[in-house]
């Protein structure tokens, strides 16, 4: 696909997820065994908490912490610096002592300038800090400055760019998301990439549904557990689902990997009715 069409890496990752789907169903083999094997028969996921006020931030954090999550993300950079910090602070307060893993994710929104000020003070608190400004630039000139170890989400867009993020030691570790880099055969040659590399990474939905739970399970199950960041799943923020009432869930703050050759799930090709187009 890469050599007849540049780019359109999400199109593509349907395609790959179907072949890889299809391939197990024929096999009778699971995904995951197919991407080198499963490691777990469970996957850690991470709980995302949105933009909110200091006080509502600590009281999901210590609700995720009683739910067994092994790792809270927190969504920063839509308040001025002071309230983020008072954000953080509150979420830390939550977990701390927990062994509950923070990641702190401003998706591109801070400038440098924030960014040097609220890694300095907050430095007594042990976070990684996720895509904190937009270009590769300004995190090439902040990573020197920073308290906190790096980690690049929208900068790693394919396999070059985490290529060159990784050897170029731009960066500690990803936020991967598994459409945008074009499916599971590109994810596998970045998740042993970041394993020659010891860098921790993520295995993530972006706002798919039950298929593409699925897939980002099956390859977290295959990531060496101890650079695996998590599985993040839309499917608990989403209602509707065409595998099951409830598709693929977090327990605990957990995943079960799907038995079942190939994806382990069967959708319901009723629930999307008549096809718009075929090819
Ligand atoms: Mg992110």
């Amino acid at each position: 696909m890469d050599h007849l069409l540049h780019g359109h890496n999400y199109a593509k990752a349907a395609i790959d997820i179907a072949m890889f789907d299809a391939l197990g169903k024929s096999l009778g083999r699971r995904v995951a065994d197919l991407l080198g094997g499963a490691v777990v028969d469970r996957v850690p996921s991470y709980y995302a908490i949105g933009i909110e006020t200091p006080d509502n931030a600590g009281r999901i954090a210590a609700e995720k912490r009683a739910e067994g999550y092994p790792r809270l993300q927190l969504k920063v950079g839509a308040h001025p610096p002071e309230v983020d910090i008072e954000v953080i602070r509150k979420v830390w307060e939550a977990i701390k002592g927990s062994g509950m893993r923070l990641a702190i994710d401003a998706n591109r929104g801070w400038t440098t300038r924030d960014a040097m000020y609220i890694s300095r003070s907050c430095a007594d608190i042990p976070f990684v800090l996720e895509q904190p400004c937009s270009t590769n630039d300004e995190l090439r000139q902040l990573r020197p400055l920073l308290h906190h170890p790096l980690y690049i989400d929208e900068s790693s867009y394919d396999v070059n760019t985490v290529i060159s993020a990784a050897g170029s030691g731009l960066v500690d570790g990803f936020g991967l998301k598994l459409t945008r880099l074009g499916g599971l055969q590109p994810m596998v040659t970045v998740r042993d990439i970041c394993a020659a590399r010891n860098l921790p990474h993520s295995c993530d939905d972006a706002w798919g549904g039950d298929i593409l739970a699925a897939a980002c399970t099956h390859l977290g199950a295959t990531v060496r557990p101890d650079l695996l960041e998590g599985v993040w799943l839309a499917a608990t923020y989403v209602d509707g689902h065409y595998c099951g009432e409830r598709g693929l869930e977090v327990v605990g703050g957990y995943i079960d990997l799907p038995k079942g050759p190939g994806l382990g799930i069967t959708p319901d090709e009723a629930i999307f009715g008549t096809p718009v187009a075929e090819f």
